[in-house]
């Protein structure tokens, strides 16, 4: 009698022990709220700003909050704490000074030198 080969089933995948206990989007201040703000503001900023800076013409799809606490921060709303990013952009500089891959927050963009 044919037996049936056996099936690749590979694990069911779990978040890492961090991100399980990371609150979600909405409870970090991205709600709707902050959904329907982001919409307006990437239309009226649609470039990266630090590709622009290179020269370079990128369209934005993040907003990034320079001071690093996000929507619920003391300046989550404000424009002046606020830049329009691309992906590419934003996920540098989340790991370089808001303390990605485990590294310790640095201090805002506009009180560095
Ligand atoms: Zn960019």
């Amino acid at each position: 009698m044919p037996q049936r080969p056996p099936t690749f089933r590979p694990s069911i995948k779990r978040p890492a022990p961090s991100e399980a206990s990371r609150p979600t989007a909405a409870a970090r201040g991205y709600d709707h709220r902050w959904q329907r703000f982001r919409v307006s503001y990437l239309a009226e900023h649609p470039l990266c700003v630090r590709c622009e800076a290179r020269g370079l013409i990128v369209e934005a799809t993040c907003i990034d909050h320079i001071d690093g606490a996000g929507p619920t921060g003391p300046r989550g709303y404000d424009p002046a704490n606020l830049q329009a990013l691309c992906q590419s952009c934003h996920s540098q500089k989340t790991i370089t000074s808001d303390g990605g891959f485990g590294r310790a927050p640095a201090a805002p963009e506009e009180h560095r030198a």
